[in-house]
C-alpha cells in the first residue's frame, strides 16, 4: 500500500456531498431568495411537516440549533430551580450545559462500556426526590436502551427528553415489536442540523419533536419570544429559528437521509470486517434493539496506544478524533455540580475511544488506505 494518497482525507466530506446534490440544492436556495421569504416562510412549514412525517411524530418544530432545541425542550417542562435532570457523563457538553444554564442540576450518570450510552443499572443510584427528567443521548448514531429508560422514567414519573443530535434517521425496535425512529419515544426529542451531523444544513439549525399537543404549543411559543399571538407574550421565551434557506436545503437532504444512513453503514461494515481481527482494537458494538446510523465510527483502543495510533495516522494525513477526551464532571464549568466521585466507565472511555473518518462520500481507495495504516500501526507495535 502506498505511503500517501493523492487526495485530502477528512472526517466528514461535505464538499463532495454538496457536489452530488448541487442542482437540487442550488434550486432550493434560489427559490427562497426569489421569494425573499427568509423567516418562517413556506420552506420551513413544508420541512416541519415532512420531518414529522418521516419521523412518524405529530409535531416537528424548527429552531436555531441543537443546543437551543434542548434548552427549549427543558423550558417547556416548567421545572423549578434546583430540580435534577439526569444526563450521561459521556456526551457533548451541550446536553448538560443547558440544564445548568436554566438553574437546574445536571446529575451525571455513568455509561455502558460497550455501547457508550446511559447505563441502566446506574440510574437507580442517582435518583432522588428532586429528579424530574432524564436526557438520554443516542451517542455516535446508536440508540440508548429506550425500553429500559422509559420503564425507569415511568416508575419515578420523570420526563424523557431524547438528545438525538447524532442519530437522526436511526430506528429503535421496542420490546412491544414496534419500530420507532430515535427521538420519538420520550416526551420530547431534540436534534441538530449542524453541517457535519447526519442530516446537516449549511449553517446552524435544529429541531424539537413531540407527540404531545400541549408541549408542542409551549415549545413553539417559547422559541418565539413566549408569544401566543402577535405581540401577546405569555411567558419568557427566546428567539430561536430555523431560517427558510436552511429549511429548503434540509428538505432536499431529508429525502436522502435513508440513503445517507446506508452509505455510512456500508463504510462501517468495511471497517468492521477489516479491523475486527486486529489485536488491540475493539470495533463498535451493535445492539440488537437498534440500527446504528454511524454518526461516528468509534473504536476502543487500549489506553496507552490510543494517542500513539492517532499521531501515527496523522503522519499519513489521516485525521481521527477523540469524542470526548474529558468527562463532563471534570470540566471547570461543571465543578459546582460535581461531588468528587469519578465514573469508572466514562473515565475509561475518554482514554480509549478513537473515531475514524466516516461519511456519505467515502471512496474505497481512501478507506483502504486508512485501514492499511491502522493495521500497519498494530503490526509494528
Ligand atoms: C451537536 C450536538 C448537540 C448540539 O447541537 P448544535 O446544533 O451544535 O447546538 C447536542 N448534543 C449532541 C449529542 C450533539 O452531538
Amino acid at each position: 500500500m502506498k505511503d500517501t494518497l493523492d487526495r485530502d482525507i477528512s472526517m466528514v466530506d461535505l464538499k463532495s456531498q454538496y457536489k452530488r446534490l448541487k442542482p437540487e440544492i442550488d434550486r432550493a436556495i434560489a427559490n427562497v431568495i426569489n421569494q425573499s421569504s427568509f423567516i418562517k416562510g413556506k420552506a420551513l412549514k413544508d420541512f416541519e411537516q415532512e420531518l414529522a412525517q418521516y419521523l412518524n411524530v405529530k409535531h416537528a418544530i424548527g429552531v436555531g440549533n441543537g443546543t437551543d432545541a434542548l434548552q427549549i425542550a427543558l423550558m417547556s417542562l416548567d421545572l423549578s430551580p434546583g430540580d435534577e435532570v439526569i444526563v450521561p457523563a459521556f456526551t457533548y457538553v451541550a446536553t448538560a450545559e443547558v440544564i445548568g444554564l436554566l438553574g437546574l442540576k445536571p446529575v451525571m450518570v455513568d455509561v455502558d462500556l460497550n455501547n457508550f450510552n446511559i447505563s441502566i443499572h446506574n440510574l437507580e443510584k442517582v435518583i432522588t426526590h428532586k429528579t424530574r427528567a432524564i436526557v438520554p443521548v443516542h451517542l455516535y448514531g446508536q440508540s440508548a436502551p429506550m425500553d429500559d429508560i422509559i420503564d425507569f422514567a415511568k416508575k419515578y414519573d420523570l420526563y424523557v427528553i431524547e438528545d438525538n443530535a447524532q442519530s437522526i434517521g436511526g430506528s429503535y425496535f421496542s420490546k412491544t415489536n414496534q419500530t420507532f425512529k430515535t427521538g420519538t419515544m420520550g416526551h420530547i426529542g431534540c436534534t441538530s442540523f449542524f453541517p457535519s451531523k447526519n442530516l446537516g444544513c449549511f449553517g446552524d439549525g435544529g429541531a424539537v419533536f413531540t407527540n404531545n399537543d400541549s408541549l408542542a404549543d409551549k415549545i413553539r411559543m417559547i422559541a418565539n419570544h413566549g408569544q401566543s399571538k402577535k405581540y401577546i407574550h405569555d411567558r419568557i421565551g427566546v428567539n430561536s429559528r430555523l431560517d427558510s434557506i436552511q429549511a429548503a436545503i434540509l428538505r432536499v437532504k431529508l429525502k436522502e437521509l435513508d440513503d445517507f444512513s446506508s452509505r455510512r453503514q456500508k463504510v462501517a461494515l468495511v471497517y468492521d470486517e477489516e479491523l475486527s481481527n486486529t489485536d488491540g482494537i475493539m470495533i463498535p458494538n451493535k445492539e440488537k434493539y437498534t440500527n446504528h446510523v454511524y454518526h461516528q465510527y468509534t473504536m476502543k483502543i487500549i489506553e496507552s496506544k490510543r494517542d500513539k495510533l492517532k499521531s501515527y495516522l496523522s503522519d499519513f494525513n489521516i485525521p481521527s478524533m477523540v469524542y470526548y477526551p474529558i468527562p463532563l464532571y471534570k470540566q471547570k464549568a461543571f465543578s459546582s455540580f460535581y461531588d468528587g466521585s469519578g465514573l469508572t466507565n466514562t473515565e475509561v472511555l475518554c482514554n480509549q475511544v478513537l473515531s475514524l473518518p466516516i461519511h456519505t462520500e467515502m471512496e474505497s481507495e481512501t478507506q483502504n488506505f486508512i485501514i492499511s495504516k491502522v493495521k500497519d500501526f498494530f503490526r509494528n507495535e
